[in-house]
């Protein structure tokens, strides 16, 4: 797939776990028939005579929305509108010591059920639990729910009745269902990351499978489908979500830190990144612990902790958005909304809002966000690394090629031919032409350099201009031709002949004709099975030397055979072969 076909596909992924997201924040569990309360006592209400005598009376039911973290906090329902009587009482998930339901009869007789924090049932498709209701009859009034030492408030103000097991509903069913598919769709990065690192070592791609994963956890915990593998206690659960959530943010800040690319983040901010992630993680376990001293924080304690944290991210993204960091732009899109939850979240404990302290659901999508986006992000990152890979390795192809060209006629040079001299030798290479230019400085000193360079230019376009025949450049004005076929003398004889003709042809200013001499040696593999090129071109510039002596324009030969007796005879050829 293409960079732009997997960011296509990356796209719509992103968009399926955005609607798998917001079905289960819409939380498809039935709410049928249930009861919601009546009246929520936030002031340190006690279950006496005359609060239970009458719905309404003594009662002060004007805020319910505040906190209600208080010593004991008193619920009540009326059952006079109710269609189905009431079995079960569910609630969100968080810490408290006691809970009692009372069940009130029209004649005041009271039936009570009394349940501490692991008496209660923990569901799987939310972070809630239930715990049965006493006896509701005909004749009952009214449903008291007294929680003593709520921690969260949710628990005591997300209250209902249900007239039965909610976890029974087909709703539930789906519900599973849904958070199993999201399940798959937040991990599915992983697979995408470790084949990414298989192509390309980057840490940021590791960093994101594991990000992947610690939100893939943090899914598990939320959710509470973690329940049907592990029997857990609200306490157990608790930590593990708190922690979860601290993993995120540990992780989170480690992608962050290996993603950004490396000179479009402040060296300092890079160094407090990781430092904060191992705050996330040690102010988690702190809040997870759960310690008394705490207590007054109403569980805004790990928000403050993790403000830092949040702080430190934000500066991050800034920075990093100012220095022109492309894969900032990712993660500013993918925090936005988990950013948006958290900033929510710490202004409903630091001013008088009176936001729904609830914000889980948000963190929910943001987190998703995060992972989803970044995944795009990487994605993206991986494509471009990998193109200016390919870029490189062209440019150092190119390279090569340039270092075993001769610049001026772009004929092969002495580098080529030493690299490749055994390889063409058995590939059938076998007649060596060594052309040597006569009398080349007269040219140069009557005609110019540049003219001279043109020479030399025209003589390595014919040169080259046959089949079968590689032409080299050794140096100055001196050309090696290896040539295969039986009639291998012929051409290069030929060669050397037209050289005079193109040259005057296609330099006609000259007022010289440029000839060339030449030493031919025919050398088959079989004559000199370990030859190295030094001792043919030895051979060769030999036979050249008596062209040269002979006059010069013509061609000296010599075919080497097997076991010939000047071959034999000759040590000099001989003498690398041994
Ligand atoms: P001979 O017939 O004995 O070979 O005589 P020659 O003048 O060709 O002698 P020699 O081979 O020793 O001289 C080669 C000359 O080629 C020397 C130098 O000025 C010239 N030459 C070498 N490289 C270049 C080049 O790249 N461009 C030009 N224009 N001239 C070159
Ligand atoms: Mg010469
Ligand atoms: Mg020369």
């Amino acid at each position: 797939m293409t960079g732009r076909g997997y960011t296509i596909a990356a796209a719509a992924y992103a968009a399926l776990v955005f609607l798998a997201a917001l079905a289960l924040a819409y939380n498809p569990v039935a709410r049928e028939g249930a009861i919601a309360p009546a009246c929520i006592a936030n002031q340190s209400a006690s279950l006496t005579s005359e609060a239970l005598a009458g719905p309404g009376a003594h009662w002060d039911c004007t805020s319910t929305s505040g906190s209600v973290s208080e010593i004991a906090a008193l619920v009540r329902f009326d059952l006079a509108e109710a269609r189905q009587l009431p079995i079960v009482m569910r609630t969100r998930i968080g810490l408290f010591d006691r809970l009692e339901l009372s069940v009130v009869d029209a004649d005041g007789t009271v039936r009570q059920s009394i349940f501490e924090r692991d008496d209660v049932k923990l569901i799987s498709n939310d972070p809630m639990f239930l715990a049965d209701l006493p006896e509701v009859s005909e004749t009952s009034r009214a449903v008291f729910m007294q929680i003593k030492g709520a921690r969260h408030d949710p628990t005591v103000l997300r209250a209902l009745l249900f007239p039965q097991d909610p976890t029974l509903s087909h709703g539930h069913l789906l519900a599973l269902l849904g958070i199993a598919v999201l399940l798959g769709l937040v991990i599915a990065p992983v697979i995408f990351d470790l084949a990414f690192y298989g192509a390309l070592k980057s840490e940021f791609l590791l960093w994101h499978a594991a990000l992947s994963l610690s939100f893939a956890l943090l899914v598990l915990f939320r959710s509470g489908l973690v329940v049907e593998f592990l029997p857990l206690t609200i306490e157990v659960w608790r930590g593990l979500l708190i922690m979860g959530l601290g993993l995120c943010a540990f992780v989170g800040a480690m992608f962050t830190c290996s993603f950004v690319e490396n000179d479009k983040l402040d060296p300092r901010l890079r160094k407090w990144l990781p430092r904060m992630g191992v705050w996330a993680l040690i102010a988690s376990a702190i809040h997870a612990s759960a310690f008394d001293f705490l207590a007054p924080l109403g569980g805004s304690f790990h928000s403050y902790a993790l403000a830092p944290v949040l702080i430190t991210f934000m500066l991050a993204m800034v920075d990093a958005y100012r220095r022109g960091s492309r894969a900032i732009r990712f993660q500013i899109l993918g925090w936005a909304p988990l950013m948006l939850a958290f900033a929510l979240q710490l202004l409903t404990y630091i001013t008088p809002l009176g936001l729904p302290t609830d914000a889980l659901p948000m963190f929910y999508l943001g987190t998703l966000s995060e992972t989803t986006i970044t995944a795009i992000g990487v994605a993206d990152r991986f494509f471009l690394m990998r193109r200016e890979r390919d870029e490189a390795l062209i440019e150092a192809i190119e390279l090569e090629r340039l270092s075993v060209r001769d610049p001026l006629t772009g004929l092969l040079n002495r580098r080529a031919i030493d690299e490749r001299f055994e390889e063409l030798h058995i590939g059938g290479y076998e007649t060596f032409a060594l052309v040597d230019l006569d009398h080349f400085k007269k040219v140069n000193d009557n005609e110019g350099h540049t003219t001279g360079d043109r020479v030399l230019q025209v003589v390595a376009r014919t040169l080259n201009d046959d089949a079968g025949t590689i032409a080299m450049r050794l140096g100055g004005e001196e050309f090696l031709l290896m040539m295969r076929g039986a009639d291998a003398e012929e051409r290069a004889e030929r060669l050397r002949q037209i050289v005079s003709l193109r040259v005057a042809r296609e330099l006609p200013e000259l007022s010289q004709v440029v000839t060339a001499s030449m030493g031919l040696l025919v050398a088959p593999r079989r004559a000199l099975p370990k030859a190295a090129f030094s001792d043919i071109y030895s051979r060769a510039d030999m036979l050249l030397y008596e062209a040269k002596a002979q006059g010069r324009n013509r061609m000296v030969s010599e075919k080497l055979r097997p076991f010939s007796p000047r071959n034999k005879n000759d040590r000099r050829g001989d003498a690398k072969v041994a």
